[in-house]
């Protein structure tokens, strides 16, 4: 059986906990996307970790963890989380990097640094972990793929290529220091010799673990709104955060991908640029962020505030919708307590004109939300394990959103901790 955990919205929904969660019965934890650019907050009995490349699943020992070809993997991250868990005794996890994933290369942060500078005010708000450039220079097929560094004369010609062509930019356009490709062979190649026990023909190996009926875990990063081709353009990231694209990415028959478990939040947030239309600002954003998350809703890879919003019922639609989602989960749900009444945008008004339906960016930026309040609970239900104890109010607002989502919600979590779960 393949499940796939997605994000609804724009990232940080809370897919670390769900994925950590449902990996105890998993094989397979793949990741298929992104790479150290977003950050997985997951809290059990080793501590608080923030994964931003490791798939969720290193926590447990019978669990296999896979980064596919999709992923743009950055070694020296790779190598810094791995002894994070050890420094924690966490037990070293079973970690397999495709040979045909790509290697995010110094060039790749550097280039992300100079032209978020360059843009100024205009910038995207990157994490600046190298992700676009590394996207743009696959495509452009002048990546590094992992495989590259078993064959060195083949990786010294490329590097030194590759370095030719970026010190033209380096030069012209960032007024910045040359690149020194030799300097660059020695320390990628030092990699080779870290990341070799790792490496795998993934492919063949999840398709006999598909054969042998295995379950896997496909774990998404960011979320819907996030995707270059079907979100807010170009305040997206470089590659696709959808379950369609896990296929591709973890290697996969689009076909066995039976089960798709959209991650919301019971509220909105979201890092980086771009419109926002439910987002609230000064005090009331404040209380909110601080209450919000573990310990307030701040980037698990940036430590930047997130911008806040109230549960924006047509983004999630959407965003559900685009990912293909057969259930939902809805996290944190225990953050609202505090609230008399809670607003839900259930529309944008644009022009003058209401609409349920999630436009283009352009037309994003002028939507005015239209609210919904619906009574709060004002209580503490982090405790509770069982749906029929809610609070009428809080299995109320659970409801109107499921209504307005249209695809049926089958976690609630209540708590950042492995146990904070309900299953409706
Ligand atoms: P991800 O990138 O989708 O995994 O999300 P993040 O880890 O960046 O953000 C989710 C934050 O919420 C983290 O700080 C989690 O520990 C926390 N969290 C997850 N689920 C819940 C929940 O149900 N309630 C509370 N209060 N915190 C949660």
């Amino acid at each position: 059986m393949v499940k796939a955990i997605v994000g609804a919205n724009w990232g940080d929904e809370g897919k670390g906990k769900m994925t950590d969660l449902l990996a105890a019965e998993s094989d397979f934890v793949i990741r298929y996307q992104g790479g150290s650019n977003a950050g997985h907050t997951i809290i059990n009995n080793y501590g608080k970790f923030a994964l931003h490349l490791l798939p969720s699943g290193v926590f447990y020992e019978h669990v296999t963890n896979i980064l596919g070809p999709g992923v743009a993997v950055n070694i020296k991250t790779l190598v810094l989380e791995l002894e994070n868990l050890k420094q924690k005794n966490v037990p070293l996890p079973k970690l397999l990097v495709s040979e045909r994933a790509q290697i995010v290369m110094p060039w790749h942060v550097l280039f992300d640094k100079l032209e978020e500078e360059r843009l100024g005010g205009k910038s995207f708000g990157s994490t600046k972990s190298g992700i676009a450039p590394f996207y743009s220079d696959k495509y452009y097929k002048v990546g590094i793929q992992v495989c590259d560094l078993f064959y060195p004369e083949i990786l010294k010609e490329k590097i030194a290529s590759i370095c030719e062509l970026k010190n033209i930019l380096l030069k012209h356009l960032y007024h910045a220091e040359f690149l020194n490709p030799n300097e660059i062979y020695d320390e990628i190649s030092r990699y080779s010799e870290i990341i070799e026990p790792m490496v795998a023909d993934t492919t063949s190996l999840i398709a006999n673990a598909i054969k042998e009926n295995k379950n896997i875990l496909l774990e998404g990063q960011l979320g819907a709104l996030k995707d270059p081709d079907h979100g807010i353009y170009p305040f997206t990231t470089s590659s696709s955060p959808l379950a369609g694209f896990a296929a591709v990415g973890a290697g996969i028959p689009p076909h066995e991908i039976k089960n798709i478990i959209a991650v919301t939040k019971a509220y909105s947030s979201c890092v980086g640029a771009g419109p926002f239309v439910s987002e609230i600002f000064g005090e009331e954003a404040s209380t909110l962020r601080e209450r919000g998350g573990d310990a307030g809703e701040y980037g698990a890879t940036t430590g930047r505030p997130r911008r806040m919003g109230w549960f924006d019922a047509v983004a999630t639609r959407y965003g559900c919708t685009v990912q293909g989602a057969t259930e939902v989960a809805l996290t944190l749900l225990d953050v609202l307590g505090y609230l008399d009444e809670i607003p839900v945008c259930i529309a944008y008004e644009i022009e003058g004109q209401i609409t349920d339906t999630f436009p283009v960016t352009h037309e994003l930026y002028k939507a005015k939300p239209v609210y919904k309040y619906l009574p709060g609970w004002k209580c503490d239900i982090s405790k509770i394990r069982k749906y029929e104890d809610l609070p009428q109010a809080a299995k109320d607002y659970v409801s109107f959103i499921e209504d307005a989502v249209g695809v049926p919600i089958k976690y609630i979590s209540n708590g950042p901790r492995r146990d904070n779960i309900i299953f409706k």
